[in-house]
């Protein structure tokens, strides 16, 4: 086991490196004036700040996640307006769902709920405080195989079939994989936990297989995966990042400490 640890470490030095650190030397790529100015915004804001724990911490200088080609906030939790989170978060999401629409345009990524824009208590959750955490919604599909934008989450089985009244929605094996594959591989945010039902997960991790999909996002996948004793989260992923190491130590993680976990753990 402390074997594959390291093997996994190894590879995530050699190729889930920071987005961050691309050579100064590499040629420049082209880019929009409204690329540009999100930039430039982003490099004047300070840097946000995830404190204290998930579920007893709060948020300072909170970045904000939009709506955009990729990205739908979901009907039910919108008008909440709980979209707030660390800068590592809202990027991780952003890249996520960008990468689902490369692959397989014609959906959007279903957000719920992050943190409020100072982080603290949010109803009906007993974490989502430190910016650290997001609902993401699966990606689904109606009678006709099309791409379905529900109002709430929708529930599924094992077999991939929507519960109750969304018996006639598909769970989305292939964008919900890549959303997952990308979640787990990025190597800015480090993913401590996807909470989601064991049935879906099994689902997930077998279609990763089928499409080919390497085995160390296959392992990472299948470690943080997990379905909690509270609630069976199948109609919804959540998802969790450790601290960035320029917020500790008043950004605070608990075990388990992955063999991602960015720097060293805490004893
Ligand atoms: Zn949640």
């Amino acid at each position: 086991m402390r074997r594959l640890s390291a093997v996994l470490l190894a590879l995530s030095a050699l190729t889930l490196a920071p987005v961050a650190s691309a050579s100064p030397g590499a040629p420049a790529r082209a880019c929009s004036g409204r690329d540009r100015a999100g930039r430039q915004a982003r490099r004047r804001a300070p840097r946000s700040r995830s404190i204290g724990l998930p579920w007893r911490g709060r948020l300072e200088n909170a970045a904000e996640l939009r709506e955009s080609d990729d990205i739908r906030f979901v009907g039910e939790y919108a008008e909440r307006g709980s979209r707030y989170g660390t800068w590592q978060l809202v990027q991780l999401v952003e890249r996520a769902a960008a990468r689902v629409s490369r692959r397989l345009p014609g959906a959007r990524l279903s957000v719920g709920e992050m943190s409020g824009r100072s982080g603290g208590r949010l109803d009906g959750h007993r974490s989502h405080q430190s910016g650290r955490d997001v609902d993401l919604g699966f990606y689904m599909t109606d009678a006709r195989e099309r791409p379905f934008d529900a109002f709430a989450f929708a529930s599924f089985g094992r077999d991939g079939e929507g519960r109750g009244p969304n018996r006639m929605l598909r769970f989305d094996d292939a964008r919900n994989w890549e959303l997952v594959g990308k979640l787990v591989a990025d190597g800015d945010a480090r993913v401590q936990h996807i909470f989601v039902s064991r049935a879906i997960a099994a689902r997930l991790l077998r279609e990763g297989r089928r499409r080919g999909a390497p085995g160390r996002v296959l392992a990472r996948a299948a470690r943080v995966m997990s379905q909690p004793a509270h609630h069976p989260h199948d109609n919804h992923f959540h998802v969790r990042i450790y601290c960035n190491p320029h917020e500790r130590p008043r950004c605070e993680d608990r075990a388990p400490f992955h063999p991602w976990y960015p720097g060293d753990p805490p004893r």
